[in-house]
């Protein structure tokens, strides 16, 4: 009911041209962030603005909300655990402002924030007191154009992961103004180019043994290898903010539609992992982008692509291998692998990191086992990446981009014919164990050429790969 009634105030509280501009101030001094917002054009009813959907679970503290009318008179404010209703006396603009603090000073990964006296990394979904974007479009309502100015010291530069650049920030509406990443700090080093035909900007900070260089020819290499295989960038640009985090902590995600956080570790070494981490979060633009599905597809699959492309970038088929036998032991290292489908670990809701979950590590083997079984019936002719391309194309058509299971299993089917089915039967929604003959087979079937299962490598002590669901992703 409570929901009802906020939706009809918003409904009331908002004409088609409100404009809702934020100004950021960067406070380096005592880290945080003071934003004051101006909401244009309102009728005179009351204004439900919500929490940042990630404030608390992405380290940041939000506090010290006030409003006033344009002429300065202090409004009353409501709040609940996540609203603030704010009344207006009269038609007109409402001014609101309130104050940022981060729990961290270095971000504990991708999907989470923090501040210094020196940087700052945020995903926006922590940082923006605003609207709600899913009541607007429930009562059918356009998002207020937003534009954001950050203000932040004369020597910092400031990157996000917004369409648009430049000192007036223009994300395209509510989700995309909490779905990209913010960052700033004095010693941001900026690269602009294009990869897949896509405007790309890489930012990156700290000296770690993955040179500047080799990060842009690993994100340009997985543009290029994502646009020649599943077809062209879906996003306007693609912005990648790299960033230095917690010893011991490494991970990577892509915000919204087209940013991607890559918080490593800072004495990362592992070039194929994190090269395989930013094919990855790169392919994340078309599955979990362009198309939304289950979320072994959405991870696992993925993982798979993003093997099989840095292996051909590489021009090393022993690159999927690696990867692929390394997802069968964490495969055969989780307990519930036999016990649960991925459907089942995923509703479950089942935590971990990328190493402990079926979506993950089943998924890739998926990926390969079905890929292989396409091959291997129509001779060569045709691969996992027609199915792709198929469901890309009806995802295209469908304003949820969402693709059901059913529906990929039939183009499984019809790409592949019945022998590809069976291995869909086998492996999706069961629970069978997985074979390492299996995979080897299937790795045959792929580069055409053996790789016998390797010994097994002592698990590392360290996280490294997405955070765990429920941020996200
Ligand atoms: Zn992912």
């Amino acid at each position: 009911m409570l929901a009802l009634a906020l939706a009809a105030v918003v409904a009331a509280a908002q004409a088609p041209q409100d404009t809702l501009i934020y100004n950021l101030a960067v406070m380096p001094a005592e880290p945080h962030l003071s934003v004051e917002a101006r909401l244009t054009d309102l009728d005179g009813s009351p204004v439900v603005l919500v929490m940042p959907p990630a404030a608390t679970r992405a380290g940041t503290i939000i506090q010290g909300i006030s409003a006033t009318d344009d002429r300065g008179v202090p409004l009353p404010v409501t709040r609940d655990a996540q609203t603030f209703m704010l009344e207006p006396r009269a038609p007109g603009a409402i001014r609101f402002r309130y104050r940022i603090d981060f729990r961290d000073s270095i971000p504990e990964g991708s999907t989470s924030s923090g501040m210094s006296t020196h940087s700052l990394y945020a995903v926006t979904a922590s940082l923006f007191v605003a609207p709600d974007p899913v009541v607007l479009r429930k009562i059918g309502r356009p998002y207020p154009a937003v534009r954001i100015r950050v203000l932040a010291p004369a020597d910092w530069r400031v990157i996000s992961g917004y369409p648009t650049d430049g000192p007036v920030l223009e994300p395209a509406g509510g989700d995309e103004l909490t779905g990209s990443t913010l960052a700033a700090a004095p010693d941001f080093r900026v690269y602009n180019d294009t990869a897949g035909g896509a405007p790309v900007t890489l930012a990156i900070r700290g000296h770690r043994y993955f040179s500047d260089s080799l990060l842009a020819t690993v994100v340009k290499a997985a543009l290029r290898k994502g646009e020649e295989t599943l077809g062209p960038v879906p996003v306007a640009r693609v912005t990648y903010t790299s960033d230095i985090g917690l010893k011991g902590r490494t991970s990577g995600s892509l915000q919204g539609d087209g940013s991607i956080g890559l918080v490593w570790e800072p004495g990362e070494v592992l070039e194929r992992a994190r090269a395989h981490d930013t094919f990855h979060e790169t392919l994340h633009l078309w599955f979990g982008g362009a198309m939304e599905t289950e979320r072994w597809w959405i991870e696992g699959v993925t993982d798979y692509f993003a093997a099989r492309l840095l292996a051909a970038w590489r021009n090393n088929p022993g690159d999927l291998a690696a990867l692929c036998y390394e997802s069968y032991y964490n495969y055969l290292a989780i307990q519930h692998n036999t016990r649960l489908t991925m459907d089942e670990e995923a509703r479950r809701g089942l935590l971990g990191d990328n190493t402990q979950l079926l979506v993950y590590r089943k998924g890739m083997l998926a990926g390969l086992l079905l890929d292989a079984a396409i091959r291997r019936a129509t001779h060569g002719q045709r691969r996992l990446d027609d199915v792709a391309r198929r469901m890309l194309a009806l995802a295209a058509t469908r304003q949820t981009h969402y693709i059901r299971e059913d529906e990929l299993r039939s183009a499984v089917r019809d790409v592949g014919g019945a022998d590809a089915a069976l291995v869909w039967d086998h492996v999706v929604p069961s629970t069978e164990l997985i074979s390492a003959a299996e995979v080897t087979a299937a790795l045959h079937d792929v580069t055409g050429m053996d790789f016998p299962l390797p010994p097994r490598l002592k698990p590392g002590k360290t996280f490294s790969g997405e955070m765990p669901p429920g941020v996200i992703r």
